[in-house]
């Protein structure tokens, strides 16, 4: 007699869960093993740590779990803004989280994100990056690893950097590239001060000021494209071929006058060349790639897919160079690592000193997890950092070395940061004008 077809799923129901019962019990003294025998975390309080050891605005998000002395921290550093990304945080992300269990990275990620329905924007970007960056030291801290062991491993021992540069005149330039060369560096950065004008990454208080028609600092871009330009057959001539030469175009010429930079420089074989465009202009990455073979970094200023998608998916950039904190944090920037080895492009992260001390052992662990890591940028941290910072990522013969303790590997001195408040400033911390002679302001 046929068994009717209700009481044979019923049966069929049984006999499952006796099969299926072990295999439970296995999963769960799996989970209970792999958490060591704890309760997923919830987030109990989280707050923000500011900071100004070294002239720059630092912002720190700290997360709190319920777990006792398990915690962790996330670079949420936007100097220029960084009163704005203190309530970002305390007023809407931290009633948005507290409670919710730590283990959920991703999901927390998407859900911060879209819980201001408007996004991209670096206040927000940079409140998202503190909370992604503090889930993932927690669950270094909670599996008693570094995080790029949970990113994967190390493609390479260490991380090859690239130093600053600067200098009033070209020797002087030439003179501060040959200490960093003496001191490890094979890659360097050079920049050189416009006379009278307000270049950007050095400056030149020595000479005249130009005739304009207003008291505002102020900038010629025929007289930085022609010193720029200069500054690059002076160092190649000076520091011979097998230094590696960058510089930073901080978007400050027009198109056309970037399309023609990049093919000028092109003999001075640079490793590359930095913002030549906005990223209003970023169609225009196309007229460089028709015009010349020099290597092009871009996107510190990036903070929505959309701006760095087109230039990745085109192959109009060689090297990708998003601020992780800006595009959200470490989460969303592997994702970008990741799309950017298919289409041949690296990685050069943005690393100077609007960074915090966490936001560097980002980039470093992102630069040792990814195949398609190109350089990063370095910038020293003064004792006063250190002693809030303990444990900031090391550098020894130009290379970035990073921690081998768990999470980020940095434990905060929140007293000695009490110390380092921000300074008083008229724009609190913000950037002032920089205009042509005729008064016209310029993106600097
Ligand atoms: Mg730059």
């Amino acid at each position: 007699m046929p068994i009717p077809r209700r009481n044979f799923l019923q049966s069929a129901a049984g006999a499952s869960a006796l099969v299926l019962a072990p295999r439970f019990a296995q999963a769960d003294e799996q989970a209970e093993r792999a958490t060591r025998g704890l309760p997923a975390p919830r987030i109990k309080d989280i707050s923000v740590i500011e900071c100004e050891p070294q002239g720059v605005r630092l912002t720190v998000v700290k997360i709190t779990t319920d777990q006792d002395g398990l915690y962790g921290y996330g670079c949420a550093t936007f100097t220029q803004r960084a009163d704005l990304v203190k309530p970002a945080v305390e007023k809407y992300l931290r009633p948005f989280l507290l409670g919710k269990t730590t283990d959920r990275i991703e999901d927390i990620w998407q859900s911060c994100y879209d819980s201001s329905y408007w996004r991209n924007g670096p206040v927000l970007n940079n409140a998202i990056s503190g909370i992604d960056e503090a889930l993932w030291d927690i669950k270094g801290r909670q599996a008693n690893m570094p995080v790029y062991q949970l990113a994967g491993g190390k493609c390479r021992e260490a991380v090859d950097a690239y130093a600053h540069a600067s200098g009033a005149e070209f020797e002087d330039v030439v003179t501060n590239a040959r200490q960093l060369m003496a001191q490890g560096f094979r890659n360097i950065r050079v920049q050189v001060g416009l006379p009278g004008l307000a270049g950007y990454g050095s400056q030149h208080g020595n000479a005249a000021r130009p005739q304009a028609l207003h008291d505002k600092p102020l900038f010629d871009r025929e007289a930085q494209f022609r010193r720029a330009l200069k500054l690059l057959e002076v160092c190649r001539r000076e520091l011979g071929e097998e230094v590696q030469l960058l510089h930073d175009m901080h978007e400050r010429l027009t198109p056309n006058e970037a399309v023609q930079f990049c093919k000028l420089a092109e003999p001075y074989h640079m490793f590359f060349l930095e913002d030549p465009l906005s990223p209003e202009d970023i169609d225009y990455f196309r007229q460089i790639r028709q015009n010349c073979a020099t290597p092009i970094a871009m996107g510190e200023l990036f903070n929505s897919p959309h701006e760095w998608q087109p230039l990745i998916a085109e192959r109009l950039i060689d090297y990708i160079r998003v601020h992780l904190s800006q595009a959200g944090g470490f989460s969303p920037s592997r994702k970008i690592a990741i799309l950017a080895e298919q289409f041949g492009v690296r990685t050069a992260w943005h690393g100077p000193g609007d960074v915090s001390p966490v936001g560097h052992m980002a980039n470093v662990t992102l630069d040792l997890v990814s195949y398609n890591f190109g350089i990063q940028e370095y910038s020293p941290f003064n004792e006063r950092t250190q002693a809030i910072f303990q444990g900031c990522p090391e550098i020894r013969d130009g290379y970035l070395w990073v921690s081998e303790k768990p999470g980020w590997g940095i434990e905060i001195d929140e007293k000695e940061a009490a110390r380092a408040p921000f300074t008083q400033s008229p724009l609190n911390g913000g950037w002032g004008e920089i205009r042509l002679p005729d008064g016209t302001v310029i993106k600097q």
